[in-house]
């Protein structure tokens, strides 16, 4: 079933059609063009114009063989002479033209001469365009680009867009291809209200695809902004069209009980941070009203958002209603189960944990439990949403590290979970204006400041040959009786990923530490994951060797020592992330972060970046500077919707100018009935958005 949620807005306009047919249909596409195009990825004539040149070519019209400018792209008129097919093998097959000037060699390396003859045939009127150049004082053209009747030449001559090309596919092809397919292009209506100086969205394609100069193609330039523009505003809009769903939508209202927070929070080692105590009170409210709650907890790691979440799910228990805690990983399923467990001891609560491991007997009963509301507080993966759960009354959804779950399963969590209000939380520590575009749904809630009195990590940079020294600290950790993690990276060789690092480095520690040292990568099963970490936790092992999988949330108040190998091979929000294991307790803390010496400019700045900056918002900042358009601040991770025409270096500032867009837009005239509003519909059926009805699928 579709929710109501505008479903006629999901239907293509008809000014689009043309867009959207089959590639097939169009003259000149068969089917191995065809094949070679899908292979690009263009699919549709719109696909095709979202193809973008990635450079320009000027080609020179030469008046004359002799004028015509040397190592040059030139376009020339010649008559066909002599052909001179290859004495031995391997020569060439060469041609010999001219025009009243002089003297013209064409040159094929291993062509088919009955081919050549057919194409230039002696006696008569070509043209030709290539590379000129001067061999033994012969003018020639090594296999040129294009041999044609002489009405081709005007295609050959001035700035012409180069595309990404595959195998088999030619340039002239397909370059013809897109400029008719821009021929076709309809007149939209605009969209765009501010920024009168941009071009209209038809006129910024075809600047692109005409340039005049290398500046056309470049992410400043104002066609390229245009249509940036056009994909934030597409991709804002629609996700602000969920978040003014689900607000309209109405929600559970819980009122706001806080005895047994109450209670809790007096049992606290601490008190709430100013950031935390508020961030609960936003929550409270939300809880209360009668719309659906969407809103996000962002907080760096370990700045205390699980006992935020713990007391909004007690206001929720208080008021009759049961909550569930969902989180990404088995791990963090069972560290958020114990410590919750612990929280509520001897408050008559019931806490379960339900992950695709839980014993089939142990899942009846718990699948029994919830649906008679015996449970108050689920723990759990995405095991809680897949199987078919029946809740007496669920109120509350905490999602915990949620950018682990991509903007789609995001919008997939959210509808499944209809009235049910929903808490997210995550440590994405992303730039400001970027928040807007990634969470776009949500209300947010900002945890700004850490638990004071923590000490800080001391961070150090060493280089991979002081590996001795490294040793030696892990030896003083112990002594104190604290622990230590061992991050190595994933060595990714031809698609599958190669453990061979952590086993290493786990058979050396081990050679030097003795049995106390455990091993975890992702291809552990569960179970295998969870008897690592819960020895670790424990005590049974000090030093634990590991890949990136215990970035995530698991809290281990005494291990304090972190030590990242081939940390120039991270990403700053991984780094940061894994830097976050420790310093969680009460001791002092420290990380090492190690290097190969053969580092690029950016692994040195962001290794500089990591070591002298504790805060993830200051990171995320620096990163944007460093990375610039690169992979941004591990967006892989964070969830980060796919551009392909924003370059969030050069585009910045337009994140926030679409967001404020969006709020407008969306105050007057939330349907998109005006004529604007029309023009916004079919804005999002050019950036693909329409599929956004997938996500509206209940049930
Ligand atoms: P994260 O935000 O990364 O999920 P956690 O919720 O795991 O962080 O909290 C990290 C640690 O900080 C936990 O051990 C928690 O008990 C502790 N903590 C949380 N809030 C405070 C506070 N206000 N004062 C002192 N310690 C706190
Ligand atoms: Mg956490």
């Amino acid at each position: 079933m579709i929710e109501p949620l505008k479903q006629e807005l999901f239907l293509r306009p008809e000014i689009l059609y043309g867009l959207f047919r089959p590639l097939s249909l169009i003259k000149g596409v068969g089917p191995e063009t065809l094949k070679k195009l899908t292979k690009l990825g263009i699919e549709t004539p719109l696909s095709l114009c979202w193809h973008f040149p990635n450079k320009i070519q000027t080609r020179f019209e030469g008046k004359s063989i002799a004028e015509a400018p040397l190592h040059q792209l030139v376009t020339l008129k010649i008559m066909v002479g002599l052909h001179m097919p290859p004495q031995k093998e391997g020569a060439p097959y060469s041609i010999m033209c001219h025009d009243a000037t002089g003297v013209l060699k064409l040159v094929f390396f291993s062509s088919n001469g009955k081919y050549l003859k057919n194409l230039l045939p002696k006696g008569e009127w070509r043209m030709v365009t290539g590379l000129l150049d001067i061999y033994h004082g012969i003018r020639q053209i090594t296999h040129p680009d294009h041999i044609g009747p002489l009405k081709d030449m005007k295609d050959w001559i001035g700035i012409q867009p180069v595309y990404p090309l595959t195998t088999g596919l030619g340039q002239k092809v397909l370059r013809n291809l897109i400029h008719r397919t821009l021929e076709d292009f309809p007149d939209l209506p605009e969209w765009i209200q501010e920024n009168k100086d941009w071009p209209s969205f038809k006129d910024a394609l075809l600047t692109i695809h005409h340039p005049k100069t290398e500046k056309d193609l470049l992410p400043e330039s104002l066609p390229r902004k245009r249509l940036a523009y056009d994909e934030l505003l597409a991709h804002q809009l629609m996700m602000g069209l969920h978040k003014e769903y689900h607000q309209r939508e109405a929600g559970i209202s819980l009122a706001s009980l806080e005895k047994l927070a109450g209670q809790l929070l007096e049992k606290l080692p601490f008190s709430l941070t100013i950031s935390q105590e508020q961030a609960f009170q936003e929550i409270i409210k939300d809880l209360a009203s009668p719309h659906k709650m969407m809103r996000l907890l962002l907080g760096d790691v370990g700045s205390g958002k699980t006992i935020v979440a713990l007391l909004a799910m007690l206001v929720a228990v208080e008021s009759g209603a049961q909550s569930a805690l969902l989180v990404p990983t088995e791990i963090l399923a069972s560290q958020h189960f114990k410590t919750i467990s612990n929280y509520l001891k001897n408050m008559d609560l019931r806490v379960e944990c339900l992950t695709s491991s839980t014993p089939t007997k142990d899942r009846r009963e718990i699948l029994d439990n919830l649906k008679e509301g015996k449970i108050h507080i689920i723990v759990g993966t995405h095991a809680l949403l897949e199987d078919p759960i029946v809740f007496q009354n669920l109120g509350l959804v905490v999602i915990d590290e949620q950018h682990r779950f991509g903007v789609a399963q995001r919008l997939k969590l959210i509808n499944k979970t209809s009235h049910t209000n929903m808490l997210a939380m995550s440590a994405t520590p992303i730039p400001r204006t970027l928040m807007l575009t990634l969470y776009g749904e949500l209300d947010i809630s900002l945890i700004a400041e850490k638990p004071k009195g923590r000490p800080p990590i001391v961070s150090r940079t060493i280089s991979l040959d002081r590996m001795l020294e490294v040793y030696e600290s892990l030896d003083r950790i112990r002594e104190k009786g604290q622990k230590v993690y061992w991050v190595c990276p994933l060595i990714e060789e031809s698609e599958t990923l190669d453990l061979g690092h952590v086993n290493e480095r786990f058979k050396e520690l081990q050679k030097r530490f003795g049995n106390k040292v455990g091993m975890l990568h992702g291809q552990m099963s569960s179970q295998d994951k969870d008897a690592v970490m819960m020895a670790f936790l424990e005590g049974e092992i000090d030093i634990l060797v590991a890949t990136t999988v215990i970035e995530v949330g698991v809290d281990v108040q005494d291990a304090t020592l972190m030590v990242i190998e081939h940390a120039e091979r991270f990403g700053l929000a991984q780094l940061h992330q894994l830097r976050g294991r420790v310093g969680r307790g009460d001791f002092p803390s420290f990380c090492l972060f190690l290097y190969d010496k053969n580092l690029s400019w950016s692994a040195r700045k962001r290794l500089e970046t990591i070591r002298d900056t504790g805060d993830g918002f200051k990171i995320a900042e620096e990163d944007l500077k460093i990375r610039g358009s690169g992979e941004l601040f591990g967006t892989r991770q964070s969830g980060m919707p796919h551009f392909s025409l924003v370059d969030l270096y050069h585009h910045h500032s337009l994140i926030s100018r679409a967001y404020e867009d969006v709020q407008d837009i969306l105050r007057r005239d939330p349907d998109l009935i005006s004529s604007r509003g029309q023009a916004l519909r079919l804005l999002l059926h050019l950036f693909g958005h329409e599929n956004a009805k997938i996500y509206l699928k209940a049930g």
